[in-house]
Parts: structure tokens; C-alpha cells; sequence
């Protein structure tokens, strides 16, 4: 067998264009970064201007934004179409904007509820739908979820946002299915701890449930955004061709250890 010498080729994003949302902080920010050391032009979206332009201005030339917030679904369409016409055609989407709520089950309110599943579920669906509607007239493209290890196990005080990423999870089997014969791929990457403005919030800082979480994770150490980044790059670019429904854990092997 010939070694093939263009190996790193398999994982370059070299010409493709990726929407990542909420990508002006956390996880988001980093998988704009590691697409754009792959060789990709990315457009992030958050609902806030000022980290969007500093995250641009770190990011460099290949990076671009727009401010939206993923809930108000009558820009969904128009989000979509002004990149498209300003920037290029979307290969790569990443749904990564999400929110999270601690609460006992008993006080979470019915707002509370809708507006995490509004947050995490329905404008997921909203914006893959406009994106996946161009990605068909092309015959390619690549889908991303940021789902949750909360859509696996039971966590205390979690119930909408576990909710709302089991529902992510279901729809990346349903969406691989449909859009498998228009060659577009739907998978997740289900996260452990990773540190991020969300986990420090979650965690409080209280450093008994930082023990906790550490010893639910049999590498010992939380996980970097770029871990998520990383795998991002793999589930987007040619060395994954053939994955697609999957749902990838990054959590230092939470996934076995709890
Ligand atoms: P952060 O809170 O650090 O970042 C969230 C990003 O989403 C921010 O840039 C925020 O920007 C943006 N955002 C939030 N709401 C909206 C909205 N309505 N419209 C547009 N953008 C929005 O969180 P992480 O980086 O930690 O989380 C990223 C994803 O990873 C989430 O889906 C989360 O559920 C998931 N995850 C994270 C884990 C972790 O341990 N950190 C573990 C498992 C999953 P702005 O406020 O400016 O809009």
C-alpha cells in the first residue's frame, strides 16, 4: 500500500465556509478558532456586539459576524440568506448557542421551560432547516449539534435543559436520515465538563462540586473548549465522510465513568 503524503488534506476545511452560533465566547469561540487553523472562513453570531467584534478582531481576516439571537425565528430565513449573499455558501453549521438553568424541577416555571427549549431546541431546528433548504440545492454540506451529557444521564436540577438536548439528540438521528440521499451529515458532540462562563455558573465556583464533578470524570481534569473544537474540525472535514447520526462524547470518559 502507497502512503498517501496528503494526509493532513483529509482534516483541512480549506474553502468551506462555517455559522457557528454563539461563537463569541466558550466553546463557540473555539471551534471558529480550530475551523479557521483548519483552513475555514467562519461567520459567528451571538446576541451581543462587543464580544462578536473582539472575538473577530482575535480571530483574524478569515473570521466575520452577525449579530442575532437564535430565538427571534422571523430572522432565521434572513440570517442564512445575508451571509450567503455577503460571505458565501454555508457548508459547515454548528448549532453551539445554548443556555443553561439550575432548579429544582418543582420551581422551574412554565416560561422557564419555553424559553430554554426555545433557546436550545426550537431555534436549532429553525435554523438547520434554512440552512439544510441551501446546503440540498448544493448536495453537501455538514450539520453540528452541541448536545450535552444531560441528555444521557439523569442530573439534578436540569430538567429543561436535559430536556431540550435529548431533543437535540433525537432530531440528529431523524435529520441524518432525511438529508442522508442529499449528502449533508447530521451529527452531535455531547460535551462533559468543560471549562466555560456556563460550567462556572453551574458550578458556582463551590469547589465541593468541582470535587464532584472531577471524580465523574476518569481523566481527572476538566475538558478545554478547543477539545470540542477539535472534534468539530473531524465531524466537518472529508475524514468523517462516512459518520453520520452519531453523537461523539468529549468528556474525558464521563460517558463510562458515572
Ligand atoms: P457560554 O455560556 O460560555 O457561551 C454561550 C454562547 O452562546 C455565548 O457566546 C452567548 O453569546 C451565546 N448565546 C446564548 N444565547 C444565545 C441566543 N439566544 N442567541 C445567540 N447566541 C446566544 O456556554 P458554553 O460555551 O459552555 O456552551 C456552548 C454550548 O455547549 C451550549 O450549547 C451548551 O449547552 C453546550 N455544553 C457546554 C458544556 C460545558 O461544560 N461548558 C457541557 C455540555 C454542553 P451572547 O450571550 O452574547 O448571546
Amino acid at each position: 500500500m502507497q502512503l498517501d503524503s496528503s494526509f493532513s488534506k483529509v482534516f483541512s476545511l480549506e474553502g468551506k465556509i462555517g455559522l457557528i452560533t454563539g461563537g463569541g465566547s466558550g466553546i463557540g469561540f473555539d471551534i471558529a478558532k480550530c475551523m479557521i487553523q483548519a483552513g475555514a472562513k467562519i461567520v459567528i453570531t451571538g446576541r451581543r456586539e462587543d464580544p462578536l467584534k473582539e472575538a473577530v478582531n482575535e480571530l483574524g481576516a478569515n473570521a466575520h459576524y452577525v449579530v442575532n439571537d437564535v430565538t427571534d425565528l422571523t430572522a432565521t430565513e434572513g440570517l442564512v440568506e445575508k451571509i450567503e449573499t455577503t460571505i458565501g455558501p454555508v457548508d459547515i453549521l454548528v448549532n453551539n448557542a445554548g443556555i443553561n438553568m439550575k432548579k429544582p424541577a418543582l420551581e422551574v416555571t412554565n416560561d422557564d421551560f419555553n424559553r430554554i427549549i426555545q433557546t436550545n431546541l426550537t431555534s436549532v431546528f429553525a435554523l438547520t432547516r434554512a440552512v439544510a433548504s441551501k446546503m440540498m440545492n448544493r448536495k453537501s454540506g455538514s450539520i453540528i449539534m452541541i448536545s450535552s451529557m444531560a441528555a444521557y444521564y439523569g442530573i439534578d436540577r436540569v430538567v429543561a435543559y436535559a430536556a431540550s438536548k435529548s431533543g437535540v439528540e433525537g432530531m440528529v438521528k431523524v435529520l441524518a436520515s432525511e438529508f442522508s440521499p442529499h449528502n449533508i451529515r447530521v451529527n452531535a458532540i455531547a460535551p462533559g465538563f468543560i471549562e466555560t462562563n456556563m460550567m462556572k455558573t453551574a458550578m458556582n465556583s463551590d469547589p465541593d462540586r468541582m470535587n464532584r464533578a472531577l471524580r465523574r470524570t476518569p481523566m481527572g481534569h476538566f475538558g478545554k473548549p478547543s477539545d470540542i473544537g477539535w472534534a468539530a474540525v473531524f465531524l466537518s472535514s472529508e475524514s468523517s465522510a462516512y459518520i453520520t447520526g452519531a453523537s461523539l462524547p468529549v468528556d474525558g470518559g464521563n460517558s463510562i465513568g458515572f
